[in-house]
């Protein structure tokens, strides 16, 4: 067992606050990484505050995590002391189920095992994420990161990049396809990054003025301030897809007005609250209101390695441990530019 600091939230009004708990002795099967950045993804400060209900305590967030093996099982052969390593959203699952046999271990029928408020398999209670300094994970759910990408900047893919991938893939977003992203925040920056080097046409739907210049510095060819119903009304019935990536409540309909016959809207975004949706914004054009949860751990693998060919990171703001009440306040001002990374190095000082 090793004994490692983290950063926990005791309850749902608490702030958070140093921590110290175990990590299980390396497992025959086990990676132990040393963690030297974790992204600070808007679903931490959801489950920190129990938006959703289901978060157990105390808790300690954090699932886009990037650093070094530290230590390996014996059985471990595609990792070795030293290697860059990543952890997202997932530490283990069944394995053997329909959807684990197809990659899909997100939806894994015997239930996955999230990084963070997850159950913990081997020392029981429930999981720690990464606002610590080391995990211990099962290898088959550890990532390798392309070496030439800065270390810092990649971590938010292991969670937003993943969560934004896998949706257009799946809807085959590339050349000759309008896409469309709602929310300039972490996941919607990767998401005009990643639907951008897919080939698709990009449009951004952003509720901040401030934002408009930065969406098309990322890749947007063409950004929709939706407080001008005038930029609203030229775009109508337009996009094949649409990847809906806000984190509050917000009109469904307006979306699904912007799809051409036929088209797509994925909600990524999980507001607490559920979203009221008109019918006939879906009967009329036979259009489709999906969902869509990260991604499965061969895809996660996929969409760093198509980073790395891309040189493809997130946009960050790197901060101290010490820092995460004041990234979560701005946060829920939607003024992050645009991932949050916390630096652990300011956790061991
Ligand atoms: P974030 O960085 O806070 O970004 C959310 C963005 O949504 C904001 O920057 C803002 O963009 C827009 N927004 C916020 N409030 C709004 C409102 N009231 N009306 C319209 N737009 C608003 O959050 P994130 O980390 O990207 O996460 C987004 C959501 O995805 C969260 O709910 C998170 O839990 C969820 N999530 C889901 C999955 C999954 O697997 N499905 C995975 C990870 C995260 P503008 O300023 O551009 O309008
Ligand atoms: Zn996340």
């Amino acid at each position: 067992m090793l004994t490692v600091k983290g950063y926990a939230a005791q309850r749902a009004d608490s702030s958070l606050a140093p921590f110290s708990f175990e990590r299980r002795a390396v497992g025959a099967n086990d990676v132990q990484i040393e963690i030297l950045y974790c992204g600070v993804c808007h679903s931490d400060l959801h489950q920190a505050r129990n938006d959703w209900q289901n978060t157990l305590y105390p808790c300690v967030p954090g699932h886009e995590i990037v650093g070094r093996v530290t230590a390996v099982g014996d059985a471990v052969t595609n990792f070795k002391v030293g290697d860059l390593a990543g952890v997202g959203c997932l530490v283990d699952s069944c394995k053997t189920c329909p959807s684990c046999m197809e990659d899909l271990e997100q939806f894994c029928e015997k239930g996955m095992v999230g990084t963070y408020n997850g159950p913990d398999k081997v020392l029981g209670g429930h999981t720690f994420g990464g606002y610590s300094t080391h995990i211990v994970v099962r290898d088959e759910f550890v990532l390798h990161i392309p070496e030439t990408l800065d270390l810092a900047a990649a971590a938010p893919l292991l969670c937003a990049g993943i969560t934004t991938y896998s949706p257009l893939r799946h809807w085959q977003a590339g050349p000759g396809k309008s896409v469309g992203v709602v929310g300039l925040g972490g996941l919607g920056h990767m998401a005009v990054k990643l639907a951008k080097a897919m080939g698709a046409e990009v449009t951004l739907f952003t509720t901040s003025e401030a934002k408009v210049a930065d969406g098309e510095r990322l890749g947007a060819d063409k950004v929709v301030l939706t407080t001008n119903p005038k930029a609203l009304a030229a775009s109508r019935g337009t996009l094949d897809l649409i990847i809906d990536c806000v984190a509050a409540e917000h009109s469904i309909d307006l979306y699904l007005s912007q799809l051409k016959r036929d088209g797509t809207l994925v909600q990524v975004g999980a507001p607490e609250r559920p979203l009221p949706v008109s019918v006939f914004s879906l009967i009329m054009g036979r259009k489709r209101f999906a969902g869509s949860l990260i991604g499965g751990i061969a895809e996660t693998q996929e969409m760093l390695n198509f980073c790395g060919e891309h040189n493809i990171t997130a946009d960050i703001e790197l901060i101290k441990m010490q820092e995460i009440e004041q990234a979560y306040e701005r946060m829920l001002k939607s003024d992050v530019k645009y991932r949050f990374v916390i630096d652990m190095a300011s956790l061991k000082a």
